[in-house]
């Protein structure tokens, strides 16, 4: 075994990884990257097909990035932001401001005023653009601070002394104790379920699965031929209204919009965010909108059909290809926008919870009327995460990463059709740049593998032996290559699978 590797196993513990089996096998020690590209100690090569964990945006050692950290880094690496401002925080937040309110979603909301005819007719329109940035670390912390700032925002505006919160089934938020209470995976729940606040949960739009979709089984995402009418809308609007009923209304709802991650990628029907959005909204809650894996042009661009069903009734929104955000594909704007992962392209870890004026105002006081927004991190606003944001941010609305983006989100699209002939791919589901694959025992009766057959992992390390990493959710794999991924590379990454899926349950087509 390689010495590095012998130190980790002497060492260290790892997340998310049941440290027997980790124990049992070498493990792969990285010790470079270039663009799509991961080194590891033994000079093999992987293509990273989940761009390390969701995080990674424009490749691995990308030049503009690295030189916007050693500039940054013959300046100053650290200063508090507890007492002092600093450079690249204060440029960062002014361009998350400016990116998180495109005037061609929101013209109105840009100017305070209200929404006019010809902007986005049905579109949720909020009073106030989302205008403040809180920085913290990482995921968990972004939704930390956006649960604490709408719990307190709930209580001060006298809507509820004791706010409560309704999240997705499946949610995923992260692991800090708050974003797991607003989480509903009951692995992660139960582990610690006693440090835990009650907050509701509401089904998720997973149409694969979806005990309302009457439609079989077919080879086509289960969103295109679901035969339902909206019944997981409906479900929205009646916990709502029997939370009114009870005399306490929801505080706010979360959601990740447009696709679920952690829950196993389940993505949202056309038009299911915007009414969601809507009936929250009527029923005065807030809308915290979870983009720590959908932010950054992952969700693709716009101007290409994320959804593959059309609603009627909804104008698709005609949003720039720079548009960087899910919940603005359906024209919703939220109170609160969480960002964390790919915020600084995927090199450090630096977060940002934005909100509106209106919450910040509640927060306003005299110093001894204390109410401060008592949170904070050592490492808030940190210079060198902000000035590889900003290149990151620059890179992004770039032309070539634009057309790169539609490139490779077409490139999967049209690569992914060829795995529904495999009869253990259940559902194929893809937004934008993030696709899932369901595995299913038998795909005409959606029959599921169990948790304990490992089936995503052994598929996942047959595609490591052929140089391509990933890993799995349960029984669902996820590709989301980096965005500099060329489309030669997407090719292999999903060769990579379909061969890994007949290595595992051996070689059959339909
Ligand atoms: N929210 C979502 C949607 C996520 O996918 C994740 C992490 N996978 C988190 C929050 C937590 O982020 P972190 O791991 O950076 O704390």
């Amino acid at each position: 075994m390689h010495p590095l590797a012998q130190l980790d196993h002497a060492y260290l513990w790892h997340p998310f990884t049941q440290m027997r089996g980790w124990l049992n096998r070498e493990p792969i020690v990285i010790v470079s990257g270039k663009g799509a590209i991961l080194r590891d100690v033994r000079g093999r090569e992987y293509l990273d097909g989940n761009s390390s964990i969701w995080t990674n945006l424009h490749g691995h050692n990308h030049p503009k990035v690295n030189a916007a950290i050693q500039q940054q880094l013959r300046k100053i690496a650290h200063s508090s932001a507890l007492g002092l401002a600093n450079e690249p925080a204060s440029l960062l937040g002014a361009e998350l401001v400016r990116v998180a309110n495109p005037e061609s979603v929101f013209p109105a909301t840009r100017k305070g005023g209200k929404g006019s005819k010809n902007s986005i007719p049905s579109a949720p329109l909020p009073p106030f653009p989302l205008s403040k940035v809180f920085f913290s670390d990482d995921g968990s912390t972004a939704m930390e601070v956006a649960l604490k700032l709408a719990y307190e925002f709930a209580r001060r505006t006298g809507r509820s002394q004791k706010p409560g919160f309704l999240s997705l089934a499946g949610a995923y938020h992260g692991d800090t104790l708050g974003a797991v209470s607003l989480g509903h995976i009951e692995l992660f729940q139960g582990a610690c379920a006693g440090l835990l606040f009650k907050s509701d949960k509401v089904m998720s739009p997973y149409c694969y699965r979806c005990p309302f979709n009457r439609a079989k089984p077919e080879r086509a995402d289960a969103r295109v031929d679901r035969q339902c009418n909206w019944e997981c809308v409906g479900k929205v609007e009646q916990k709502f209204a029997a939370q009114k009923k009870r005399g306490n209304p929801y505080a706010a709802m979360v959601i990740e919009p447009l696709i679920q991650g952690a829950a196993g990628m389940i993505p949202q029907p056309a038009g299911w965010l915007r009414r969601v959005a809507e009936i929250a909204r009527g029923h005065g809650a807030q809308l915290i909108a979870d983009e720590v894996m959908t932010g950054f042009g992952r969700a693709g661009a716009p101007s290409t059909v994320n959804h593959p069903s059309s609603v009627a009734g909804l104008r698709r929104v005609d949003l720039p290809s720079t548009a960087l955000f899910a919940c603005h594909h359906e024209g919703v704007q939220p109170d609160f926008l969480a960002l964390a992962k790919g915020l600084t392209g995927g090199y450090l870890p630096m977060a940002a919870t934005l909100t509106t004026q209106a919450v910040f105002d509640v927060f306003l006081g005299e110093y001894d009327a204390f109410k401060t927004f008592f949170h904070g991190h050592s490492y808030t606003g940190n210079q060198l995460g902000a000035a590889a944001a900003l290149a990151s941010l620059e890179l992004l609305q770039k032309a070539a990463s634009v057309s790169a983006r539609q490139r490779l989100e077409q490139t999967l699209r049209e690569e992914m059709q060829t795995l529904w002939s495999l009869p253990n791919v259940g559902d194929i589901r893809q937004v934008g740049l993030i696709v899932g694959v369901e595995l299913a025992r038998d795909w005409r009766r959606r029959e599921p593998f169990e948790l304990r057959e490992r089936a995503g992992a052994r598929v996942c390390e047959a595609m490591a032996q052929r140089g391509v990493l990933t890993r799995p959710i349960g029984s669902v794999i996820v590709l989301m290559p980096p965005y500099c991924t060329t489309p030669v590379q997407a090719r292999q990454i999903v060769a990579a699978l379909r061969d890994g899926i007949d290595e595992v349950f051996g070689k059959r087509r339909l």
